[in-house]
């Protein structure tokens, strides 16, 4: 820990608030989204810029500080934050400028995807990203980014056209195809390992309503409605995304009374082609069986956007565990089945996110993102909001995981793991790792930016 002299220059050099142990506000800025996450450490700066970035890292070096990077704060295994360092909080480099005539939009490396879906939507246009609004848009886009619109457009990291980064020796560098095109590979998916990003420019898509919501059945029917969604979202025009979730409908409005509490199943679906051509597409949705509710109809991207925002908010205890799937087996659906029936009731959630369509298109060594053959991403959430039932969730993820395991592609999308150890990380790049390892040692030697999935330097 340096000295207080050395943290009144830091101080003395920042433009943004520095916090420390003891100060008042200190519990309220060591805060994370997983309410299950009490990490404290030394010191947190909110950079409102690329210098007060530039002067943490050296700050963080020089006094060989564990530092971490906070974007949005969402991530699960609370990476955006550590015991006794330093986190670098970007949550004040908050901007974003639409270019409608190069159709690009540069959001600042603290937004959130609802400051970015505020400012596109403006232009009658979309980017890839989440399904929450509040998730930052740093760490969702570093990890790989799946949403609404990876059938139709791919990823986030597919529309990651360029990025200022922060490097760990605190020079400042731009990636892109053009400028130092290896940094810019392993950003696309290779999470904080290799820099601060403080800018990112993504590519827009004409996308500004949305024909979507979710669409819900009757649990008794999972087996039916899984059999039927496992074949037809391979066969689903890519404008169609449509992701299958187990899930508790809440207790009030707009959901009517007689199902507030019940489990259903079902998928959410977002449509983003021509909306005079959605009740055709939803036709063979509707025919297949009666839903117990259909929310699915027109709305502006925002809105399919924030759709879950109100539910699930920050400060939830939240445990999850992840894999890629390439098929859903009968076997895995029997499984999928009682762990549905074992759901804890409330926020808990299992979802089956499609990453073929757009997202296919992609070679799996073109980005470090290597699962491009796997047709989902599985993720099992357990979500509380009172702390004491912290063990519940997390043991009912932790079963449900290791029962459909065996059914999987082996590695996991980052952004949905805990933190999991090395051999977890390699399993998700597969043969990417090496070369990502190796940029880590040109740009990182040192691994100074660890808190994180980490990488390591190659030796
Ligand atoms: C409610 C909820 C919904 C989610 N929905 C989706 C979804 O629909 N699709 C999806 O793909 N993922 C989703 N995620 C997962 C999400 O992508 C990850 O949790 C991600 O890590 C969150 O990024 P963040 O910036 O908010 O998190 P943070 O905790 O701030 O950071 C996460 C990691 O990214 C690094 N990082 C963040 N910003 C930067 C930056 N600017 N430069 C360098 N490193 C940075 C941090 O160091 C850390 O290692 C969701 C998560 C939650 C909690």
């Amino acid at each position: 820990m340096p000295d207080q002299t050395k943290i009144d220059e830091l101080k003395a050099n920042l433009r943004g608030r520095l916090i420390a142990k003891g100060d008042d506000s200190y519990d309220e800025s060591r805060k994370v989204y997983n309410g299950m996450i009490n990490k404290h450490p030394a010191l947190i700066v909110y950079c409102v810029d690329v210098a007060d970035v530039i002067t943490c890292v050296n700050f963080g070096r020089e006094n060989k500080m564990l530092t971490a990077i906070r974007g949005g704060g969402h991530n699960g295994g609370g990476l955006g934050i550590c015991d006794d360092g330093l986190v670098i909080d970007l949550s004040n480099i908050k901007y974003t400028r639409v270019d409608p005539k190069n159709k690009t939009v540069r959001a600042g490396g603290g937004c959130v995807w609802s400051d970015v879906d505020h400012a596109t939507h403006a232009f009658g246009m979309a980017t890839p990203s989440g399904i929450i609004g509040s998730t930052g848009v740093g760490g969702l886009t570093l990890g790989g980014g799946i949403g609404h619109l990876t059938r139709h457009c791919g990823l986030a990291i597919d529309n990651l056209l360029e990025a200022d980064l922060v490097l760990a020796d605190g020079s400042f560098v731009t990636a892109s195809e053009k400028e130092n095109p290896d940094l810019f590979w392993a950003i696309r998916g290779g999470g904080g390992n290799f820099g601060i990003i403080t800018s990112f420019l993504f590519r827009l898509h004409p996308i500004s309503m949305v024909y979507g919501g979710p669409v819900l059945y009757e649990l008794g029917e999972t087996k039916k409605v899984m059999q039927w969604y496992r074949k037809f979202i391979l066969d689903a025009p890519n404008e169609l995304n449509g992701f299958f979730a187990f899930l508790t409908v809440p207790p009030g409005p707009p959901f009517p009374e007689h199902l507030h509490g019940k489990k259903l199943c079902g998928i959410v679906w977002a449509y983003t082609g021509d909306m005079g051509n959605a009740e055709k597409v939803f036709k063979p949705i509707r025919d297949f069986l009666k839903p117990a509710l259909d929310f699915a109809g027109p709305m502006p991207h925002p809105v399919i956007q924030g759709m879950f925002d109100a539910l699930f908010v920050p400060g939830m205890q939240w445990y999850w565990s992840a894999d890629f799937v390439k098929e859903i087996s009968d076997k895995a659906i029997d499984a999928h089945i009682e762990f549905a029936d074992k759901m804890p009731p409330g926020f808990s959630t299992m979802h089956l996110y499609p990453i073929n369509g757009a997202a296919a298109k992609v070679g799996k060594n073109d980005t470090p993102w290597a699962y491009r053959d796997a047709v989902w991403a599985q993720v099992m959430v357990g979500v509380d909001p009172d702390p004491a039932n912290k063990e519940v969730i997390t043991k009912w993820t932790k079963e449900y995981f290791d029962a459909l395991h065996p059914f999987s592609a082996g590695g996991a999308y980052v952004n949905f793991m805990m933190e999991e150890g090395e051999d977890r990380i390699k399993a998700t790049y597969k043969d990417n790792y090496e070369r990502l390892s190796k940029i880590k040692k040109k740009y990182d030697p040192n691994n100074f930016f660890k808190v994180n999935q980490n990488i390591k330097p190659a030796a």
